[in-house]
């Protein structure tokens, strides 16, 4: 899930074979956008730029290999089977990003599929859930294999990285395969987040507005989810240390995590900006990032708005929020 301000944003090239070029990437940015004809993956939720996806023969072709689609046989009492890593229906792969997980070097895997529309969503090219995946599941443990040493982690993004339930087996291979495991959701689906918690080593959690808010900031009426899902994450926090980057802990196996905020003049949680951050705050959140929403990779309607925004007023309220978010007792605020 990415969106013009969520969390970072990645924008990837795709070309070349799995791990060929340049490709650490080091701009900070916040929303993704993915044209899958082109190979082209670009992420706000978080932080990115410039990195070479994998997999690239099927996205420069556009080929979309119905890699979803293939499901097991049905088991003989008739229960869907278990999903595994291979049914992950992935959208496309950054091998190596600097900005997607603070403080680590990690391959960024992009899921498929979201169940919002947030209107700053810069994703609207991966957010349909029908649509199969482009690259398999082996090509990002090729990479992971072959990068052994080099990389940090995998940090999983989307779309909504936890949509789907083959998430939990993908997770499980890169934690078998010694790295960390790092997140970006948006907290649509608290019930797989409970599941994969103690796989996870860092999220960075997107919380949109205040829960009576969400059906403006995200297309549905789904901020109590978004608000559990926010409950489960401070909870792993308080039981396994949090911090913002996870390199200050002393649990055996630490536990970070971000709650982002991405605004845009009018947007709920600008008007309501003061009751946001003490909303936050009363639950416990102590590392907070503000992140601005851009207008590139949006759609027409968003695009319109933001062409007929103030920008010098705006400019004034995103600091003046900026002032109030580092004045409001977080441990951690960041600004992007
Ligand atoms: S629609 Fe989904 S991917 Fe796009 S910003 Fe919203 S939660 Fe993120």
């Amino acid at each position: 899930m990415s969106d013009v301000t969520e969390s970072g944003s990645l924008a990837g090239s795709v070309a070349g074979p799995a791990g060929s070029g340049p490709d650490v990437t080091t701009t900070k940015s916040e929303a993704c956008e993915l044209a899958p004809t082109v190979g082209e993956v670009s992420c706000l939720r978080r932080t990115t730029t410039a990195s070479q996806a994998t997999g690239s023969d099927r996205l420069e072709s556009g080929v979309a290999a119905p890699m979803s689609s293939v499901r097991h046989e049905s088991s003989s009492c008739g229960r869907e089977p278990m999903p595994t890593a291979e049914d992950l229906a992935i959208a496309g792969l950054v091998p190596l990003s600097s900005v997607d997980w603070p403080d680590h070097l990690v391959a960024t895997v992009f899921c498929q599929g979201c169940p919002w529309r947030c209107p700053y969503c810069q994703n609207a090219a991966i957010l349909d859930p029908r649509m199969p995946g482009i690259l398999p599941w082996p090509d990002v443990e090729e990479l992971l294999v072959r990068r052994r040493g080099l990389l940090d982690g995998v940090v999983f993004t989307g779309g909504e990285a936890l949509r789907q339930a083959a998430i939990v087996p993908a997770m499980e291979r890169v934690r078998e395969l010694g790295l960390g495991v790092g997140l970006h959701t948006a907290g649509a689906y608290p019930h797989r987040l409970a599941e994969v918690l103690e796989l996870v080593d860092w999220v960075g959690l997107d919380i949109k507005a205040e829960p009576g808010d969400y059906r403006e900031a995200a297309g549905f009426a789904a901020g109590v989810k978004a608000w559990d899902s926010l409950e489960l994450v401070l909870a792993a926090a308080r039981a396994r240390g949090g911090c913002a980057s996870g390199a200050e802990s002393p649990a055996a196996r630490p536990f970070a995590y971000e709650i982002r905020l991405t605004v845009f003049p009018g947007a709920p949680a600008e008007r309501n900006f003061a009751s946001f951050l003490a909303r936050l705050r009363a639950v416990g959140v102590e590392h907070f990032a503000l992140q601005e929403a851009r207008s590139q990779g949006t759609d027409e309607i968003f695009q319109a708005m933001a062409e007929r925004w103030d920008r010098a007023r705006w400019r004034s309220r995103f600091e003046e929020m900026a002032v109030e978010a580092r004045a409001a007792g977080f441990i951690t605020v960041e600004v992007r």
